[in-house]
């Protein structure tokens, strides 16, 4: 029986590019700063300086997910991001209005996140997770999920990709067996 791959939502700012990084740190590590003028940003973006590391693309080609943005880039992820790391054209995760503000502390993509995921297993990759969301995911997800939270001084890392490797490989049809 061929058990479908679990989701990767994947935030650009913070895991893939390194924004609170040291710029002379960051190329030695590989990186490229690249302007980019995103078009679909409201208000209009200025041009950005992105750093990214092209071999974060077939790194995370290889971990056994289904690829999907979870970013404010959403299609303009595919434009500038995607072919610099060699990815693919990905689906993209469509955000509500912002605005509400309930009083609570969990993310403004964790509700979302979990509505798209419909109870298929997922990791989620970005600069902003805490332990609310963890919690609220907890309550409000049926299936196995992974908050991956990523220092947005530092990028993705062997050990992040490692651990995303890991969890993806792990229980997918016992029953939902909750990770990470
Ligand atoms: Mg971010």
């Amino acid at each position: 029986m061929t058990v479908p791959r679990p989701i990767l939502f994947l935030d650009v700012d913070g895991p893939l590019n390194p924004w609170r990084a040291d710029q002379e740190r960051i190329e030695r590590a590989g990186y490229r700063t690249l302007a980019m003028r995103p078009t679909g940003w409201e208000p209009p973006a200025p041009a950005l300086l992105v750093r990214l590391d092209p071999r974060h693309g077939p790194l995370l080609l290889g971990l056994g997910f289904r690829l999907v943005w979870a970013t404010t880039w959403k299609a303009d992820a595919n434009t500038w991001i995607a072919p610099v790391l060699g990815l693919p054209d990905l689906p993209y995760v469509e955000w509500p209005p912002l605005g509400r503000d309930d009083g609570e502390e969990v993310h403004w993509k964790t509700r979302r996140l979990v509505e798209v995921a419909a109870g298929r297993p997922f990791a989620w990759v970005d600069d902003e997770i805490s332990a609310h969301d963890r919690d609220w995911v907890a309550l409000h997800h049926a299936g196995r999920a992974l908050l991956h939270r990523v220092d947005p001084a530092v990028g993705l890392r062997p050990g992040d990709f490692g651990a995303l490797r890991q969890w993806a490989a792990g229980p997918a049809a016992d029953g939902g067996r909750r990770g990470g």
